[in-house]
């Protein structure tokens, strides 16, 4: 039987090519802690009693991937204010007496992505939101409180556009529109892709209109599940077209300070893994 004594681990369904076991041990490498991090596959079903497990054998910490979001949000007994709103959460700690609590670190690993690495001024950005699944929830809620200026929603399953709206609940500020409104929607200084298809290698259907030549283009994927949507960003002449990878490494180094107490430099994990993968 394995032992999870002093071990972190990400959950998740497949996870044999997540970044996070590379990252919290080049994190850890920084202030020489030993780091014993795992990769555990959950098939959907089986995600509390292995969670329940893992910190029961001694386990100090854990990053939640899909599909397991809403299930580790539900496990924990208490949760942050981040994680309350969104509904999901990415990070689990157990305090002493073993009680979990749930964090969303999504959205703020975004947002310092944007500002600290890429230098992108948040402030009064009109903003475009594509997808309204749970990263979407995540970084709807970060990006208003940096103070962008409009949020419109659009998802391919209008109902769940209009969901994400209602539940922020602010209607002079965030709207939701169909996706055939996106050709005589205008223009927007930020365009987020928060929808999976990249990783399903699905093309979604944009106008270049969406991106004057200021915007700045964001998706929350990586590798190959980011490259056409980059690829659209590049070909509208936005000023930025970005890929999810710093938003990982920033979401991990939450995570890594929530456990250690410590906050890593986040530049050189960056930095070696965008080698591995470049934004092509
Ligand atoms: P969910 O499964 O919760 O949501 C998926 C979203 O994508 C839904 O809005 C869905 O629309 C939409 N979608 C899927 N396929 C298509 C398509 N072909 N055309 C249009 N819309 C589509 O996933 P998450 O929200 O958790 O994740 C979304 C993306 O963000 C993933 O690529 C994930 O890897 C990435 N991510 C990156 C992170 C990072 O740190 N860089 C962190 C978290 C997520 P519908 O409602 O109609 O099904």
């Amino acid at each position: 039987m394995t032992s999870y004594s002093n071990a972190f681990a990400v959950f998740g369904h497949p996870i044999a090519h997540s970044l996070s076991p590379v990252i919290h041990e080049m994190f850890a490498d920084q202030f020489e802690l030993p780091m014993n991090y795992q990769a555990i596959d959950v098939a959907p079903g089986n995600f509390d009693a292995q969670v329940r497990s893992f910190f029961s054998q001694g386990g100090r910490g854990a990053n939640v991937t899909l599909p397991h979001k809403r299930d580790a949000f539900m496990l924990a007994a208490k949760r942050t204010e981040a994680a309350n709103r969104v509904g999901t959460a990415n990070v689990l700690t157990p305090e002493a007496d073993g009680t979990l609590v749930a964090h969303n670190t999504d959205g703020a690993g975004l947002v310092r992505d944007l500002t600290e690495r890429h230098g992108i001024d948040l402030r009064e950005q009109h903003t475009l939101l594509l997808g309204a699944g749970g990263a979407a929830y995540g970084v709807a809620w970060s990006l208003l409180d940096a103070g962008i200026h409009r949020l419109t929603i659009v998802n391919r399953t209008a109902e769940t556009a209009q969901k994400l709206v209602d539940t922020i609940g602010r209607p002079g500020q965030v709207q939701a529109r169909y996706w055939d409104d996106l050709e005589r929607i205008g223009s927007f200084d930020l365009i987020i892709n928060a929808t999976s298809a990249g990783v399903h290698n699905e093309s979604l259907r944009l106008p270049f209109s969406l991106a004057g030549s200021r915007a700045s283009c964001y998706d929350l994927s990586y590798g190959s599940a980011a490259s056409a949507f980059v690829a659209w960003a590049r070909t509208a002449q936005a000023r930025h077209a970005l890929d999810g990878l710093g938003m990982l490494v920033e979401t991990a180094a939450d995570a890594f300070e929530i456990w250690h107490g410590k906050r890593p430099d986040t530049d050189p994990v960056y930095t070696h893994l965008r080698k591995k993968y470049p934004r092509n």
